[in-house]
């Protein structure tokens, strides 16, 4: 899993608080020095990490910590908050529209892992009961269509498609038609990826969403990638406006910053993580839980 170091670090940091009685404003500065340190190295977003250890400082050095009977943990108590307040508080679930269907559109950058991404979602809501359709709007690669239909039959979910030369725009309002006459109700549109952001990518993507008006845009980044995820999320809602955020690979050997910068960088929530190859490796992301595993 991913934030082994930066669980490592916490603890250490923690076990010399408590091992402290009295906490001195030394001791609580030595240790949040410990604290950005460790959040830096798994790299998240710098002027994340300064108003954190800034907000953290200014609750600590109060009189609720410095006066009470274990300062220690109170301090990695208001860690604890902070990491729960900078991942969005509560869990963000996906909404539906009043009419049927739902559509949602999936978009992020190639090798983000958005394809399978896209069947971890429908699969996860074929579960909960509904009729998902997946829609294969990526013609720039004819693998893109194939790996839909690969992976939207593993999870036994129709998939789609009206090849490469059509425009993702009428492939994709052809799918909602379609959708409403097979009783689909939700749609969930793969748009294509590219190896960099690039006008002609937001293009088109704009031109789906202003056509078919999506319930939810989500961005599917690669949590692997560190700060790049991060900068990836905050060009795509600029200039598309995004919903929300799917991290893929916290699985990986990755530091895990992103998990902890992406919302605080975007203003957009992480709705999931997907932890695994398998196609059942997505979970609801649940602030607190994360941070729970980011404290050890
Ligand atoms: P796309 O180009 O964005 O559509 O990416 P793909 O869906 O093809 O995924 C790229 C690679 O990442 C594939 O080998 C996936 O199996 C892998 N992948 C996707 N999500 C995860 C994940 O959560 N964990 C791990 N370990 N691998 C993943």
């Amino acid at each position: 899993m991913a934030f082994e170091s930066l669980t490592d670090k916490f603890q250490n940091i923690f076990s010399t608080l408590k091992k402290k009685g009295k906490l001195s404003e030394q001791d609580v500065k030595l240790a949040l020095r410990e604290v950005k340190l460790a959040l830096l190295e798994a790299d998240v977003n710098f002027k994340v990490v300064k108003k954190f250890v800034k907000d953290i400082r200014e609750r600590a050095v109060g009189h609720e910590v410095m006066e009470s009977l274990t300062p220690g943990q109170q301090v990695i108590k208001i860690v604890n908050e902070e990491l729960v307040k900078l991942m969005g508080e509560e869990k963000s679930d996906l909404t539906f529209s009043k009419e049927s269907p739902t559509v949602y559109m999936m978009v992020g950058l190639q090798g983000a892992g958005k394809t399978t991404t896209t069947a971890k979602l429908a699969g996860s809501l074929k579960k909960s009961g509904k009729k998902p359709l997946l829609v294969a709007c990526d013609v720039y690669r004819p693998a893109a269509i194939k790996q839909l239909q690969v992976v939207g039959g593993q999870i036994d979910v129709p998939v789609f498609t009206m090849g490469d030369k059509n425009k993702p725009v009428d492939i994709a309002k052809a799918a909602i038609e379609s959708a409403d006459k097979n009783g689909n109700n939700v749609v969930i549109i793969d748009t294509a990826g590219r190896l960099h952001i690039d006008e002609d990518m937001m293009g088109e993507l704009i031109e789906i969403k202003e056509n078919i008006n999506p319930q939810e845009i989500l961005l599917v980044v690669d949590a692997m990638t560190g700060q790049d995820a991060v900068n990836v999320a905050e060009n795509f809602n600029e200039k598309i406006g995004i919903d929300g955020v799917i991290l893929t690979k916290l699985d990986g050997d990755t530091r895990g910053g992103s998990a902890l910068s992406v919302r605080a960088v975007t203003n957009k929530p992480i709705k999931f993580a997907c932890i695994g190859e398998k196609l059942t490796d997505i979970e609801v992301f649940h602030p607190e839980r994360m941070a729970s595993r980011i404290l050890g």
